[in-house]
């Protein structure tokens, strides 16, 4: 499902058959009702052959895989080998967990501090024309959030935008029931730029 040599997520697609998307081609993740450990997401992505569809993606692959956790091989060019990726990228992103880095963060604008997240508390992705509104339900204070953040923000583990703009608007309980509306008003809004350093 998820490649961590390409960051990408393979899904079916009716026209091509199988599609393969990173990250923020994801436009909206939600809990599958029904299922809760481990939970199962339903996201509908925007596929390559220009529709949306819906697939279905594990809280491991949502949050884990991208780091590196969730297995795949690479191939090691000092060995010539094809080798597991699993315990070197998870070295890797466990010792930059604990030197303080977070593989994605978010300015939280109810309480006015960054925070560190991961991807299943992201509700709706919407592309702007050259970023990406990203509305995240707070884990800490579960309210909701929008940034408008760059893509490699949430395609590329560890890379946090400096600055993310911060919509000055605290936005429904069910912003997903209302997703027109919300991409609406989201560029229309006044955003604020606020620095994302996690102390
Ligand atoms: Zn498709
Ligand atoms: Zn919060």
């Amino acid at each position: 499902m998820y490649d961590a040599l390409t960051s990408r997520y393979t899904f079916a697609c009716p026209s091509a058959g199988e599609s393969r998307v990173v990250l923020s081609a994801f436009r909206t993740i939600e809990p599958l009702a029904g299922t809760s450990h481990p939970v199962v997401y339903r996201v509908r992505f925007a596929c390559p052959c220009g529709d949306e569809h819906d697939g279905l993606v594990s809280h491991d692959e949502l949050d884990w895989a991208p780091l590196g956790l969730d297995g795949g091989v690479f191939l090691n060019l000092m060995t010539s080998r094809v080798e597991p990726v699993a315990t070197e990228l998870a070295e890797i992103a466990a010792a930059r967990i604990k030197a303080g880095e977070w593989p994605w963060s978010f300015f939280c604008y109810p309480e006015e501090r960054p925070r560190p997240v991961s991807p299943s508390s992201f509700l709706l992705l919407t592309p702007g024309r050259r970023a990406l509104g990203l509305a995240i339900r707070c884990p800490a204070c579960r309210r909701t959030s929008v940034n408008v953040v760059s893509h490699e923000h949430v395609d590329v583990p560890f890379h946090n935008d400096r600055e993310v703009g911060v919509v000055e608007h605290v936005f429904a309980e069910d912003v997903l029931a209302t997703v027109e509306e919300f991409q609406a008003e989201l560029w229309s809004s006044r955003f604020d730029a606020r620095r994302l350093a996690l102390e």
